[in-house]
């Protein structure tokens, strides 16, 4: 413990009341018929900090009734894009007006520093500018080759009404990472933000309707995975799901789905590797991978949770890493200085532990960490920055998704040891290498299975540049034109110009 940085104080003060979140149906907020609400209570502070309406069918068949008839009736899907793309900026206009209201609630349910809300629901804004860009430029494709008398084109339409479903550790970005592409090819939304981080979506509402964008085109319905988010994936007014969560919840999604057959996209988990050879800029790939594990307090998809160190060098790479996570600021989310908060619940902080604990059980050695930490003046649920050695491929630590703040180091020898055992998963969201030879990298990039590849860097990440993953971190793309297009279908137009169709009846 001594030889952690921990920071208890605060330099902002918590709000002096609760957040009271509402669903957005038809244009109108409102509370749930049965009056059902959840309280969020934060994991850094211990007290309530927002109360959420808790959905039920009735409020969910009424979403996707009005998602489904502002689809049909064409009052999104048949406007301009131009007229589409000037909603989508005035709404990344209002969320930069409102980054500080975003950032505190975000910060507050999810237990993430407020430095770093601040960046994600401000970066948001650039997403939704973005995708109003792409509103603009889609196209399809004409065939002018099939013959003097034949003209074809392949149009792009909205898919229709989409479900979108997100996860709690990146509750604003992940939402905008799907909405706005979604509104950008004209398509309908119901929407439905995790149970424990429901405010920053349920506070969109109001900029949404500030915007301009009409009554209807994008519901939210706030609650638990059953009954709202089951509802949304099975009901047949429902044309697409995009989710973005556990493997596990994405594997029922898709049955449910499938009995309508409704498209599927799913974000799912990972367990994602550096390798990192000899010669490379060590100390810069020792902060990249400590921050790759820290981030976010280790709960992100793209968590850097395992390290593949050649050898020669790993005694010395650790050791450099252990030092560097003894320096990295863990405390007090509401303290502009701190950059790593807390566990979003108690059931998930005991899980993280219990990985540990195994490990150790089974052999692995603790380098650092390995405990609950205690923020002074704060509830209990922080936990160390932990590094674990010694440890095997079989080990459950070392196969399956942590989702906390524990860095596992497994070692290679050779290039054909390191891609074996970066493949050797279930999962494959993203991997990395750091080495100075542009022949190693080519070659690791080309056989990773993952939808991801970083080469000297980890988590760079643009609008522009396609995310998602291969294996059981999921299906689809997200952002990019590519996950533009997940949102539009495809329909063929074939024009024959003039009366030449040969008759297939023979004349009588
Ligand atoms: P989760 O799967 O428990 O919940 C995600 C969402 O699904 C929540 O809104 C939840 O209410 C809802 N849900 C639960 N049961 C449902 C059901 N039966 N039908 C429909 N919806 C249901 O995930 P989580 O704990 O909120 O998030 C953590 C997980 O998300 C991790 O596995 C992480 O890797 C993953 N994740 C992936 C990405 C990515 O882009 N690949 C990004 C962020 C998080």
């Amino acid at each position: 413990m001594k030889d952690l940085h921990i920071i208890s104080e605060q330099t902002i003060a918590l709000p002096k009341a609760a957040y009271q979140a509402r669903h957005f149906i038809n244009g109108v907020a409102q509370d749930s018929a049965d009056g059902r609400k959840s309280d969020r209570i934060s994991p850094s502070h211990g007290v309530v900090v927002s109360q959420a309406a808790l959905g039920s069918d009735v409020e969910t068949e009424a979403a996707i009734k009005a998602a489904r008839a502002a689809f049909d009736d064409g009052r999104w899907s048949r406007l301009t894009a131009k007229a589409r793309g000037a909603v989508l900026n005035k709404v990344a206009d209002l969320i930069e007006a409102n980054v500080e209201k975003l950032a505190l609630i975000e910060t507050l349910e999810s237990g993430k520093p407020i430095s770093q809300s601040r960046g994600e629901c401000g970066g948001a804004a650039d997403l939704w500018r973005y995708a109003a860009s792409l509103a603009r430029t889609s196209h399809g494709d004409s065939h002018n080759t099939l013959g003097p008398d034949i003209l074809a084109m392949v149009l792009k339409e909205p898919i229709g009404v989409v479900s979108i479903i997100t996860p709690w550790n990146f509750p604003f970005w992940i939402l905008s990472q799907k909405l706005p592409f979604a509104l950008a090819a004209g398509c309908t939304c119901v929407v439905k933000p995790s149970e424990v981080t429901p405010s920053t979506t349920a506070m969109l509402a109001e900029m949404l309707v500030e915007a301009g964008l009409p009554a209807g085109v994008c519901n939210i319905v706030l609650g638990y995975g059953n009954p709202v988010g089951a509802l949304m994936t099975s009901h047949a007014d429902v044309d697409m799901v995009t989710f973005t969560g556990s493997t596990a919840v994405g594997k029922m999604i898709t049955k449910t789905a499938g009995d309508t057959l409704k498209k599927v996209a799913l974000e799912l988990g990972g367990k994602n590797p550096q390798v990192i050879f000899p010669n490379c800029d060590l100390e810069n790939a020792a902060d990249a991978v400590t921050f790759g594990i820290y981030f976010n307090v280790g709960q992100c998809c793209n968590s850097s949770s395992r390290i593949i160190v050649h050898e020669d060098i790993a005694d010395a790479f650790v050791a450099r890493v252990v030092e560097m996570s003894g320096r990295v600021a863990f405390g007090n989310p509401l303290h502009h200085d701190t950059q790593v908060g807390a566990i979003v619940t108690p059931e998930h902080a005991a899980k993280v532990d219990g990985y540990v604990r195994a490990a150790v059980a089974a052999g692995a050695e603790v380098c650092i960490g390995g405990a609950v930490l205690t923020v002074p003046g704060l509830g209990g649920q922080f936990y160390q920055p932990t590094v674990v050695r010694g440890v095997t491929p079989d080990m459950a630590i070392a196969r399956e998704e942590v989702f906390g703040p524990v860095l596992v180091v497994l070692t290679f020898r050779t290039l054909d040891e390191a891609i074996a055992l970066t493949n050797d998963s279930a999962y494959g969201l993203s991997a990395g290498i750091w080495c100075d030879d542009v022949h190693t990298c080519l070659e690791f990039s080309r056989r990773a299975q993952a939808g991801t590849v970083w080469t000297n860097t980890w988590m760079d990440g643009f609008p522009e540049v396609a995310f998602g993953g291969v294996k059981q971190s999921g299906q689809g793309r997200e952002i990019g034109s590519y996950g533009f297009d997940e949102f539009l279908e495809v329909k063929s137009l074939v024009m024959r110009i003039g009366h030449t169709r040969a008759p297939w009846v023979k004349k009588a």
